[in-house]
């Protein structure tokens, strides 16, 4: 029988899966590999906290293409939301630990299958892969972290968002009870007493997460946010139908050609008194395809002035927590402070974190408690991933341009440092980022995770109609 081993068991890992248990005409082993976050809740939706919210709405959060109001209809089911207007649900930000639940519970469908004509057996191991080998029969051996092995005949890199970047620090920081490496597993143990200061590395998404888990629980103190641009996450709004104005040619813009469309439709959206983020959304369908088109050149440009307004822009958030954390900033409890981090310093008293402004004078924040909550690293390749740092070496994949992550063809099979396309290894999902950009939330790795085992069943393609992708609410 057929084995296909999946790497990681987060929302890629668990939704190819389930694909492949429900698409397989053959009798088929998956087996999925995951370690350190929760079995199909992934790194996003691992959170056991009620604050943590979804930032798409629920109308966007199927999980499967081809059922476009499966989350819908699955939050239906759920008795605490019995008395929610379809409409309101619908636009909902649900917590994501129920998004979790809605992942875990497909899950569980595959694993223990009420179908008893289903052929496909699904099994999940515990461990962290680290290595692969494939012999000259294309047969591959996945090593895993405990010395145990599992032998497939496909494997599926789904390994997600990478741990954040660390810094350079006076002194080794892994068991100082100041800092925390990874807010999803142990900030609660690590905050300091009332009235002290906590430094929070990064004003992202997972910025927004930790200033409201403080909140919620009732830790008292000053909360300082670091990044070099110090923009934080926009809010989500209601908007208006806008005309698609991205030309079928837009390739031919270039990276230049397009910002002066996208400022073009920005300024006529302000002109009408609305929001200009629409005209960022509307891209949303071409992204992948632009990016694409772009030179080397280009990406850098894009990825050096313009990603982070892109970031916030398009990555925004509900309005409720956009009003926590404006609270949190209008009353002193939340400053935001732009400089880029140098180093950290522990010293007796707290951890100092080095940065410099933007006109290249020095300064420093001390917190009490500093969390990393930056972003993933800036090469792939220096991440220090035992599975990749092997991978890399034995050229079984190779980095992408701007070294974001892995290269694969259309079909998703990994691409090796031989520049051929591997006829076992497929990968998706946030390690796609440097070649696809948009690559990251449900909407786009639902459609991937269907084409991933699609493709690994050597199927033809389930059209499917393009699901509404647009953010804002009309
Ligand atoms: C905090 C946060 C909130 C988000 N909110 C939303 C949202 O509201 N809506 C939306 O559309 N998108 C959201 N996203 C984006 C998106 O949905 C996630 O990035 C997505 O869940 C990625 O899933 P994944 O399976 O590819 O990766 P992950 O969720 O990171 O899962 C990968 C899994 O693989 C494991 N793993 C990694 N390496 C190995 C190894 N070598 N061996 C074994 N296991 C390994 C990891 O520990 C993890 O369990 C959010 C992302 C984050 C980080």
């Amino acid at each position: 029988m057929k084995t296909i081993a999946i790497i990681g068991g987060g929302f890629s890992g668990t939704l190819t899966a389930v694909n492949l248990s429900r698409m397989s005409d053959q009798p088929l082993r998956v087996v999925i590999i995951n370690a350190k976050r929760p079995l199909g809740r992934g790194t996003a939706y691992g959170t056991s906290r009620p604050e943590h919210l979804l930032n798409v709405a629920a109308r966007n959060m199927s999980a499967l293409p081809d059922f476009p109001t499966h989350f819908f209809d699955w939050l239906r089911t759920r008795v605490e939301f019995n008395d929610m207007p379809d409409k309101e649900l619908r636009e909902m930000f649900a917590p994501r630990r129920v998004y979790g639940d809605y992942l875990r519970g497909l899950l569980a469908t595959v694993l223990n299958p009420i179908d008893t004509r289903c052929q496909v057996h699904v099994e999940t191991i515990n461990d962290e892969a680290v290595d692969i080998a494939i012999d000259d029969h294309d047969h591959a051996t996945v090593l895993l972290k405990s010395g145990e092995s599992v032998e497939a005949d496909q494997v599926l890199l789904a390994t997600g968002v990478q741990p954040p970047s660390s810094f350079p620090s006076d002194a080794p920081l892994g068991h100082d009870s100041r800092y925390c490496a990874d807010p999803w597993a142990d900030l609660q143990s690590k905050l300091p007493p009332p009235g002290r200061r906590i430094v929070l590395l990064g004003t992202g998404l997972t910025m927004v997460d930790v200033v409201l888990t403080l909140g919620k629980l009732g830790w008292e103190g000053k909360i300082v946010a670091v990044s070099r641009n110090g923009m934080l996450p926009k809010s989500h709004f209601r908007g208006i139908a806008y005309e698609d104005y991205i030309p079928e040619n837009a390739e031919s813009l270039g990276l230049h050609g397009l910002i002066q469309l996208i400022e073009k439709h920005c300024d006529r959206l302000r002109q009408m008194s609305q929001n200009p983020a629409i005209a960022v959304d509307k891209l949303r369908p071409h992204t992948q395809r632009l990016w694409q088109s772009f030179s080397k050149e280009e990406k850098l440009e894009f990825r050096g002035k313009y990603a982070a307004r892109w970031n916030v822009t398009r990555h925004r958030i509900a309005v409720a927590i956009h009003d926590a954390i404006t609270d949190a900033l209008d009353c002193g409890r939340l400053k935001v402070v732009a400089g880029s981090i140098e180093k950290l310093a522990p010293n007796e008293q707290n951890i100092e974190v080095l940065l410099r402004d933007a006109d290249g004078a020095e300064f420093s924040q001390s917190g009490d408690l500093v969390v990393n909550c930056t972003g993933v690293q800036s090469r792939f390749s220096k991440a220090g991933l035992p599975l990749f740092d092997n991978l890399l070496r034995k050229e079984l994949v190779c980095s992408d341009e701007l070294d974001m992550g892995l290269l694969v063809n259309d079909d998703f099979a990994v691409i090796g440092g031989d520049g051929q396309p591997s006829q076992v290894l497929y990968a998706m999902g946030p390690l796609l980022l440097g070649q696809l950009w948009e690559t990251i939330a449900v909407p786009e790795l639902r459609g991937q995770a269907m084409r991933v085992a699609e493709n690994m069943l050597e199927r033809e393609p389930v059209a499917v109609e393009e699901a509404d992708v647009i953010e804002y609410y009309i």
